[in-house]
């Protein structure tokens, strides 16, 4: 199945619901980033999570989804445009724990830290908010960032599913909130089936993303559309040149002097760009001329 999300909408009872899909992104992003089974369960999670905010805040040309912690994991980073593009890393890629998959999760953050959403608009200006960690999933903390920052119920789950011998075998999201107007008591219930399993019962059904919604908050819903969802990282020498510009004309010089070229690494897709001493001297050259 390709990675996909999928927007439905109940117009008689004012509900809306997202689904995400994001199995091969997260199978991918464990080579592209080298994860122990722990950090890429928590960064399936989040690349779920992510997408979803960046679905539903179409005021937001991006958003960024950053989670400090004082677990093994350290943290892990998400950016998520509104064209379902996503990239990201992680701080302990290392993180294995044994046991049960979720528990593990847990402990990986360690129950205390922060998840903050950073939501960029078009114009320029920028959203931010947090909520504290507790001892709980990441699917804990973003319920309460809804709740807080959004001042909105939702009801909320990510899971990921096993498939034979792949852990990572689906991972998915899914989102219910209520419209203005809307009916809050089929939030409060559609948090009631997430909380007894029926989000991770269905998707382990094999349902499809309308099933999975309605698994969870009930018939009445229609699939209003879908839009691929893909590891896209927008780095290129270009950018390479902005940050190496950011030294000024004597830190190139210096850079020049002693190591004779400059080398970045892109930690979103590990693509690896050097700058070597004549293209660093013309861009001194260039900033000289420009003061
Ligand atoms: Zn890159």
């Amino acid at each position: 199945m390709i990675d996909r999300l999928s927007r439905a909408l109940d117009d008689g009872r004012g509900l809306r619901a997202l689904v995400v899909q994001v199995g091969d992104l997260a199978r991918m992003t464990r080579l592209l980033h080298g994860l122990a089974p722990t950090s890429a369960q928590l960064f399936g999670e989040a690349l779920a999570a992510a997408a979803l905010v960046a679905a539903l805040r179409k005021d937001a040309e991006r958003i960024n989804l950053q989670l400090e912690c004082a677990g093994p994991l350290r943290g892990l980073f998400v950016d998520a445009d509104s064209g379902g593009n996503l990239r990201g890393y992680v701080r302990g890629t290392a993180v294995g724990i044994p046991g049960a998959p979720a528990e593990a999760t847990v402990a990986a953050l360690g129950g205390s830290g922060f998840l903050s959403l950073l939501l960029a608009r078009a114009d320029g200006t920028f959203y931010r908010s947090s909520v504290e960690l507790t001892r709980e999933p990441l699917a804990g903390a973003l319920r309460r960032w809804f709740a807080s920052s959004e001042q909105v119920e939702t009801a909320l789950a990510l899971e990921v599913l096993p498939r034979g011998d792949e852990p990572l075998g689906q991972v998915a999201g899914l989102l219910v909130q209520r419209l203005p107007g809307g009916d809050a008591a089929a939030v409060v219930a559609a948090r009631g089936a997430v909380a007894a399993g029926a989000f991770r019962d269905a998707l382990a059904a094999g349902a499809p993303a309308l099933g999975l919604v309605e698994a969870v908050a009930g018939p009445g819903f229609e699939l209003l559309g879908e839009q691929e969802v893909a590891y896209r990282c927008g780095c290129g020498l270009d950018r390479v040149r902005n940050a190496v510009t950011a030294l000024g004309a004597d830190g190139i010089a210096d850079l020049v002097a002693t190591v004779g070229r400059a080398e970045v690494d892109c930690e979103f897709c590990h693509a690896h760009y050097v700058l070597e001493a004549d293209e660093l001297r013309e861009l001194e050259r260039r900033m000289r001329a420009g003061h």
